[in-house]
């Protein structure tokens, strides 16, 4: 599998570590958004598209967030986490779509971090520049 096209995002404010969302589409046919190039303590690196872990509330039965202690609904007591107290932030979310060999991601991050350098190269102005003000609709894709 090839992929074909990657559209990077650069984000300038809100989120400091969030760099930017990518759209990446495979083999022109498959197209998956909301990956993200984060700055982590080593560099930047690739997030896969992910979601909310939740748990219900034994009562209502509404999601609550998986760190929530009450349900934020009805009040009730939850149940502690499952992941005990040695509970990483991690956890808290959830791959929806993910490599499943360290080769093809290894090359889709090579891919994404490519784009984001040539994105950031070719668009200095969107880096972060203290003292301006950037909205929201300056940075959409043009
Ligand atoms: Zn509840």
């Amino acid at each position: 599998m090839e992929i074909t096209e990657v559209k990077v995002f650069p984000r300038v404010q809100g989120n400091k570590k969030l760099r930017a969302y990518v759209t990446v589409t495979f083999d022109d046919a498959f197209v998956v958004r909301n990956v993200k190039v984060i700055e982590g303590n080593k560099g930047l690196f690739v997030a896969m598209p992910s979601r909310k872990v939740q748990k219900p509330c034994s009562r209502c039965r509404r999601s609550n967030t998986i760190m929530a202690r009450f349900c934020n609904y009805c009040g009730v007591a939850l149940e502690a986490s499952r992941y005990g107290d040695s509970y990483d932030r991690q956890q808290e979310t959830k791959d929806i779509a993910h490599p499943i060999n360290q080769e093809f991601r290894a090359y889709m991050e090579k891919k994404v971090l490519d784009a984001y350098d040539e994105e950031v190269k070719n668009n200095p102005h969107q880096e972060p520049d203290a003292g301006s003000v950037v909205h929201e609709e300056d940075i959409q894709p043009s």
